[in-house]
């Protein structure tokens, strides 16, 4: 005999998409193929949404901004056009810097606070290969011992999101999510299908990212000792300083890089990037709208403040400033760049010195790399992919891009 259902008793859920779904194989080739940034939601069986949580398939910046935020971001407002909607922007540093943190370890003191306080269950972040400091090795932290042992950048694509799969019968309901903006665009792409019940997302701003064999040519090309670089970034002195493993530092002027090697370095999902201060986080949480030292905080929305609570009192500081201008400096860095000019090191230090003491500062500073970054990204998109430029390339970074003259395509 069967028992009919009573009509008060929930049914069976009915089955979703990445029900049925099973993460891509290993090497199988991605639906985003060459543009793939191996953000991990195809290692994942939330991989039965990619067509359109992948950023490089489809993009929906106001979607996007909506949903996280509740609006979209005013293009008339020159700061939301450049940064993004947000309520506040500050300069901070932590007061007890964490040692061997990326700069001052904002981010994970707050993956920290997060699980000490009960807010989450658990901070998805990035730690590293036991044999290779710089292959990211994805994980959903359950203590801050394990939030700690991942700070530091890992300076190459990160499968971030193959750790949804460890989701269901996790017991993790509340969850930090720490990611750059590719990943952070699929992850609230499927946000509302996830077994969760609240969501944080701590955003880094993030630009031209690297294979694990594409980081390997950058630091042979750029430092003079790369197997003992620990830790790099492109500051804000117009120099990128290699900490090296026995503590020392090794700065280099942007402008002595060698382009014509690196031209070709950095991941084709990255050429075609145009969410670098990762418009769908809370809170975002990088250095390039500071002034050199510092961190720079964006807080988009109430959740984003409700993680900046958490450290607010452990923090130094700041009103956030501008100074200088950038255009002229962009529109030259655009025609070197498209003709791969390398400068001798002597000129890439005059013309470092110079830009550091009279170039762009603070959200200047920022703006300038927004510039530079998206005007390249145009013309990489319309030489290599001209049938996407229409609907790849966001209503933002168009106005943005309108303000410089383009090479010829
Ligand atoms: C690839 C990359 C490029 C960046 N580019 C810029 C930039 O151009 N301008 C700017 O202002 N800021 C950029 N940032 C952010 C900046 O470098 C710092 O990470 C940020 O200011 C936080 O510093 P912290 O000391 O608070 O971080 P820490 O406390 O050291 O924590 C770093 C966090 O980064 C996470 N992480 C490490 N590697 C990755 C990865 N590959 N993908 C996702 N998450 C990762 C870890 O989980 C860790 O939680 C970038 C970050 C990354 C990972």
């Amino acid at each position: 005999m069967t028992t009919a259902q009573s009509p008060l008793e929930p049914g069976p859920r009915p089955t979703a998409p990445h029900d049925r779904a099973r993460p891509l194989a290993p090497g199988s080739v991605k639906p985003a193929r060459e543009l793939c940034s191996d953000c991990g939601l195809c290692d994942s069986r939330w991989v039965a949404y990619v067509r359109q949580a992948c950023a490089f398939l489809h993009q929906d910046f106001e979607g996007l901004e909506v949903g996280a935020h509740g609006r979209s971001r005013d293009l008339d407002n020159d700061d939301e056009l450049y940064f993004g909607v947000h309520q506040r922007m500050l300069t901070a540093r932590l007061q007890a810097p964490i040692e061997g943190s990326q700069w001052t370890g904002i981010v994970s003191r707050i993956g920290v606070r997060a699980l000490e306080t009960g807010l989450v269950d658990a901070v998805l972040c990035v730690g590293q290969s036991p044999d290779d400091r710089f292959t990211p090795v994805p994980l959903l932290a359950r203590t801050p011992e394990q939030v700690l042992a991942a700070r530091v950048n890992k300076p190459t694509l990160s499968p971030n999101l193959e750790v949804l799969e460890q989701l269901p019968g996790s017991g993790i309901r509340r969850l930090l999510a720490i990611g750059v903006g590719c990943q952070i665009q699929a992850l609230r792409a499927v946000q509302s299908t996830l077994p969760l019940d609240k969501l944080y997302v701590l955003g880094l701003p993030c630009v031209d990212n690297v294979s694990r064999a594409g980081l390997q040519t950058f630091l042979e090309s750029a430092s003079r000792s790369p197997a003992t670089v620990v830790h790099y970034e492109f500051m804000q002195d117009f120099r990128i300083h290699f900490r090296h493993s026995d503590g020392h530092e090794e700065t280099l002027p942007f402008f002595a890089l060698d382009t014509p090697t690196l031209k070709d370095v950095f991941a084709p999902s990255c050429l075609s990037c145009f969410d670098y201060t990762n418009a769908g986080a809370d809170l975002v949480v990088g250095y390039m709208g500071a002034s050199f030292g510092r961190q720079w905080i964006t807080v988009r929305n109430a959740l984003g403040q409700e993680l900046l609570d958490l450290v607010e009192a452990e923090l130094e500081t700041g009103p956030v400033i501008s100074r200088g201008d950038r255009r002229a400096a962009v529109q030259q860095g655009i025609e070197a760049y498209d003709k791969a000019l390398k400068l001798p090191l002597w000129l890439a230090q005059v013309v470092g010195w110079i830009v550091q003491r009279f170039g762009p500062q603070g959200l200047e500073y920022g703006r300038f790399s927004i510039d530079s970054h998206f005007t390249r990204n145009a013309l990489w998109v319309r030489r290599h992919h001209p049938a996407m430029e229409g609907r790849h390339i966001p209503a933002f970074a168009r106005r943005i891009i309108s303000r410089y003259r383009l090479p010829a395509s």
